[in-house]
């Protein structure tokens, strides 16, 4: 019996990188899960791999986070299929860096439409029914990027710094009823969309983390298990960095 036991948790972006991590780690604790990618065909897969390495019920679900509507109809489906819902994880994310002397209106305007928007949409559609149960556990992903900034990043980090607000005011909304609200701000994480950076960058990013290697995708997910835990019952509106330091 793990921690989670019984439990429903939903996590977008979990067909691979981090998001996968954490539905892995969380699955490990015994929740049941409901994966989220942009096609059917990766969160099935994911979901499989899963259920079969785990035991634990896992379904995949496609749909762009970015899509109010669909969203809405996906988690109503996730509901619908696990019977109730104990934890949210906002993971889903995308980068299109560029420096603002030459990004693109439709750079700017996916980025937020993915990173934070795809927040607002996922919890307008969750919370009534954690709020209903009068128990939740939402986890929103940033980064440190939108606490420090970045050049070529001020997309980006809008969209974190703006999901830290979002986050903290939802989390003094949501106190009374036992549903807590915290953000994870990983630092430099081996992925898929840290591996779309030049060797170089990446070699040079790595010398300034003072633990002196790149973050696990399991870093973060080790993280993103506590504070969906009932043991982190008496933490919400916080931001814990997972970033070897790097940000300190
Ligand atoms: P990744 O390897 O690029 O994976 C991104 C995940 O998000 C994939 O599962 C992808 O699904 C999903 N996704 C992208 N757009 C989506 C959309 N519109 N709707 C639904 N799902 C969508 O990224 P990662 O490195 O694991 O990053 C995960 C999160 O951590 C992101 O929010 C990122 O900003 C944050 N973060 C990462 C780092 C890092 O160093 N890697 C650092 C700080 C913060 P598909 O497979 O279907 O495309």
């Amino acid at each position: 019996m793990g921690a989670l036991t019984g439990q429903v948790a939903v996590v977008t972006g979990a067909t691979r990188g981090i998001g996968n991590a954490i539905a892995r780690r969380l699955a490990d604790e015994g929740a049941n899960l409901a994966l989220i990618g942009t096609r059917q065909e990766t969160a099935d897969a994911a979901a499989a791999a899963i259920a079969q390495d785990t035991k634990v019920q896992a379904k995949g679900y496609a749909v762009d986070v970015s899509d109010f509507a669909k969203v809405n109809e996906v988690i109503s489906r996730i509901i619908a299929d696990f019977g109730r819902l104990d934890i949210l994880v906002n993971n889903a994310g995308i980068t299109k860096d560029n420096l603002l002397m030459r990004m693109r209106e439709e750079e700017w305007d996916a980025v937020l439409a993915v990173n934070l928007k795809g927040a607002f949409n996922c919890l307008k559609a969750a919370s009534r029914t954690m709020l209903k149960a009068h128990y939740g556990r939402i986890v929103n992903i940033a980064s440190i990027v939108g606490l420090s900034g970045n050049a070529g990043q001020c997309n980006y980090a809008a969209s974190k710094a703006g999901l830290v607000g979002f986050s903290k005011s939802l989390a003094r909304e949501l106190a009374s009823r036992d549903i807590t609200v915290n953000v994870i701000a990983p630092g430099f994480i081996d992925t898929d969309m840290t591996a779309a950076l030049p060797q170089a960058t990446r070699e040079a990013l790595c010398t300034q983390i003072p633990m002196g290697r790149c973050g696990k995708p399991e870093d973060v997910a080790n993280a993103v298990c506590f504070l969906a835990s009932p043991a982190a019952a008496y933490i919400t509106g916080q931001v814990l960095c997972v970033d070897g330091g790097l940000a300190m």
